[in-house]
């Protein structure tokens, strides 16, 4: 057993299956080496988060696709788009995107929560998160809490995504803690296409996600340990070059992500103004 909690949410732990050497970039050197210039698709998918969080948080009659082009205009981010051409032809992309959806939601049901921070404890994890959304629904053995993530990116999403999510599972495992019912389903919404990708998972699959969250949470402790013991960072937390480095926020301090064909900035929104 580890001495102490490790302390972590999803995105820190899939920051290590990702990549070591990212993670120490991210989480352990200090100060944190200097980042690469903020993204366009980071911008467009904080901007729609945030919509959609103050839609819910408006009163049930407010919630009306009236209200959208302001609440996306008062909380959009700018950074990291090539021109104001492009960031005005992607805000109409996105609100495209919010009208379309928010006509799927019922503004009479109250999630269990929205953006809500779930925390729990294992062995060897002191978990918490922030769900996109928590819904309330009645499964066939009564009330149940359903995880829903907005995805804005460009590629479709399948059932398999919503399985192989780590962060999903362990907000489940999370929820079904906190508001003490079950939490099995997990659900990817994609705005841009309207596919919802589901997975339900069992005690036993989310059991072992935990499972596994575990062995990344004890050799990231093990690793920082044998650093702080005189080892060499370089190997503790090696590089995993590959389609990432290009994504990379750390691509210029890094030995592999040098060699990596970079990407500009707005790339991946470059496709919503073509
Ligand atoms: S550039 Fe690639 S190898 Fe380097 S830290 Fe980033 S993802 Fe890892």
């Amino acid at each position: 057993m580890p001495e102490r909690l490790f302390v972590c949410t999803p995105s820190k732990l899939g920051t290590y299956t990702d990549c070591p050497r990212r993670y120490r970039y991210s989480y352990v050197d200090r100060p944190t080496p200097p980042k690469g210039a903020p993204w366009a698709h980071n911008s467009l998918g904080a901007s729609v988060h945030t919509a959609l969080k103050n839609w819910y948080m408006l009163p049930t009659e407010q919630r009306l696709p009236e209200v959208l082009p302001r609440l996306l205009k008062a909380t959009w981010v700018r950074e990291g788009y090539r021109d104001v051409d492009q960031e005005r032809a992607t805000y109409q992309r996105a609100l495209d995107w919010l009208e379309s959806y928010v006509a799927t939601l019922d503004p009479e049901e109250e999630p269990l929560g929205v953006e809500r921070v779930v925390a729990a404890k294992t062995g060897v994890l002191a978990l918490n998160g922030r769900a996109d959304r928590i819904d309330n629904r009645v499964g066939p053995d009564g009330p149940e809490a359903v995880i829903v993530d907005y995805k804005t990116g460009r590629s479709g999403l399948s059932a398999d995504d919503a399985r192989g999510s780590q962060a999903l599972a362990l907000y489940a495992f999370a929820a079904q803690r906190i508001f003490r019912r079950p939490c099995y389903r997990v659900e990817l919404h994609h705005l841009p296409t309207g596919v919802v990708a589901v997975h339900e998972h069992t005690a036993e699959s989310l059991d072992r996600q935990v499972r596994r969250a575990e062995e990344t949470a004890l050799d990231i402790m093990a690793a920082e340990k044998a650093v702080a013991a005189g080892a060499d960072p370089d190997e503790q937390f090696p590089v995993n070059p590959g389609s990432l480095c290009g994504w990379c926020d750390f691509r210029k301090v890094c030995p592999a992500g040098a060699q990596a064909v970079a990407k500009e900035p707005w790339t991946a929104v470059e496709h919503l103004s073509a």
